[in-house]
């Protein structure tokens, strides 16, 4: 029988039923350790959590460890620095910078949102509140502690932590937790085996509890070739005079986007109309994954080719000067899942038109405006107004950053024994399913799907 001290938990506080608001609590060696801390999104049932109270005390929680930037993963932060959590973040370098643009721009949206309902007084709340400010996603870096993949860190006395790269974006990791004598490997969001610009997944050999994304769980990702699909969008919608709108970060599908366009532009298999990034935060995106070059395969020439094919737009009136310009364009503008940001009023223009085409490139959340134009609805509210969509919508899920149900049973065939238990998260309830069948009847491994609040003591 296991000693008090060698007692260890899992507790699921989110990603568990759905794909957003990452956030599992190690209980062992009398510490806690949070493994990522997100916003929920999509939803609004969803959403709401992330007003709730945090499950357990925030200054009861000794470490966080961030497995990447993407504010599923990382939103929560700010609000668990204002509700009292004082340990340090963990997370590779790259995540850092990157929440180093991703948690204040956040922060700005929240306000800006705020301030708009108040304005326009359609908020149920007077006065409307943003969830946190821009000073609190800046003063969330501070308490960033950064290491490198593979290098072992102590937590705490007796807690250990490795790095290893996801793929997924840059910086992106898994993370081992060495602790009681037992070893717990969270996959962090897998990326893809064959990707021209990220790396792939490295292997991870040995758990004893494994924690696994499903996001792509229950499909295959189309095995057209990404860039002869994206030839075929920019061809038919610039002929007929129509702007490609493509919601996306300036970190992570950009690039990749980027890179198939500069080629596809160079083999003369697109026209030469502009390439607009729309975002305040392009350049710092770009000098991040310049620094970080070992993070993804580009080689130095390349990768400043690629980040320099595009138009920078850094103001907001330019911007908005955009919508009136009449000559196509592919305009890359964020939100991603148009859940926020500048993409919201480019798609109040484009989204009527016909002409026009209105791409995705990554996972869209259910409840999303991203995921409800790909679903088909015809019609989206956009700060309180709805908006008709008669825009061509496209959606290229052989651009997503996410591995497909293959390609994580290839990933999970790298461990040399079976967990005790595997855990399936980051999924909706159907994908998070499927997976688990096929880990149980290919694998023959122990596994369950996480639920939302569950408690499993090992
Ligand atoms: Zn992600």
């Amino acid at each position: 029988m296991r000693s008090q001290t060698d007692a260890l938990r899992l507790r699921f506080l989110g990603a568990a039923g759905t794909v957003t608001g990452s956030r599992t609590l190690v209980e062992a060696a009398g510490r806690r350790i949070l493994v990522d801390c997100g916003l929920f999104q999509g939803w609004k049932t969803l959403r709401l959590r992330n007003w709730a109270p945090f499950p357990v005390e925030p200054a009861s929680i000794d470490a966080v460890v961030l497995t990447h930037a993407h504010i599923d993963h990382s939103g929560y932060l700010p609000l668990l620095i204002r509700n009292g959590f004082r340990g340090a973040v963990h997370a590779t370098t790259a995540t850092r910078d990157l929440c180093g643009v991703l948690l204040p721009d956040s922060g700005r949206i929240h306000e800006r949102d705020a301030d708009f309902a108040n304005q326009k007084g359609f908020s149920k709340h007077a006065p409307a509140l943003p969830l946190f400010t821009e000073a609190e996603g800046e003063r969330a870096l501070d308490a960033f502690r950064t290491t490198g993949f593979e290098r072992t860190v102590e937590l705490a006395p007796g807690i250990e932590l490795v790095f290893h790269c996801a793929g997924h974006i840059l910086g992106a990791a898994s993370a081992t937790l060495r602790v009681a004598g037992r070893k717990i490997v969270f996959s962090g969001d897998l990326g893809r085996s064959n990707c021209p610009v990220m790396r792939a997944p490295d292997p991870v050999r040995e758990a004893d509890l494994l924690v696994v994304e499903s996001t792509y769980g229950d499909r295959l990702h189309d095995p057209a070739d990404p860039e002869d699909a994206l030839a075929d969008v920019v061809n038919r919608t610039v002929a007929r005079g129509g702007t490609v709108l493509i919601p996306a970060f300036a970190v992570g599908r950009t690039q990749i986007i980027l890179y198939y366009l500069d080629r596809l532009r160079r083999a003369g298999r697109i026209p030469a109309v502009p390439v607009v990034m729309d975002s305040p935060m392009a350049i710092d995106a770009t000098g991040i994954f310049r620094r970080h070059g070992d993070d993804h395969r580009l080689d130095a020439a390349t990768c400043a080719t690629v980040c320099g094919s595009a138009r920078l737009v850094r103001t907001a009136e330019e911007s908005k000067r955009l919508d009136q310009q009449s000559e196509p364009m592919i305009l890359i503008s964020a939100s991603g899942m148009a859940t926020g940001g500048r993409v919201l009023h480019h798609l109040a223009h484009f989204a009527p038109d016909p002409r026009h085409t209105l791409l995705f490139a990554g996972y869209q959340a259910p409840g999303t405006r991203g995921e409800r134009i790909v679903r088909g609805e015809t019609s989206i509210k956009l700060h309180g107004a709805m908006v008709p969509i008669r825009a061509e919508v496209e959606s290229l899920d052989m651009l997503s950053a996410h591995a497909d149900a293959d390609e994580i049973l290839s990933w999970l065939r790298w461990f040399e024994r079976p967990p005790a238990m595997t855990f399936v998260n980051h999924g909706e309830p159907a994908a998070a399913d499927c997976l688990r069948v096929r880990i149980r009847d290919e694998l023959g491994w122990r596994v369950r799907v996480a639920d939302q609040g569950e408690i499993f003591d090992a």
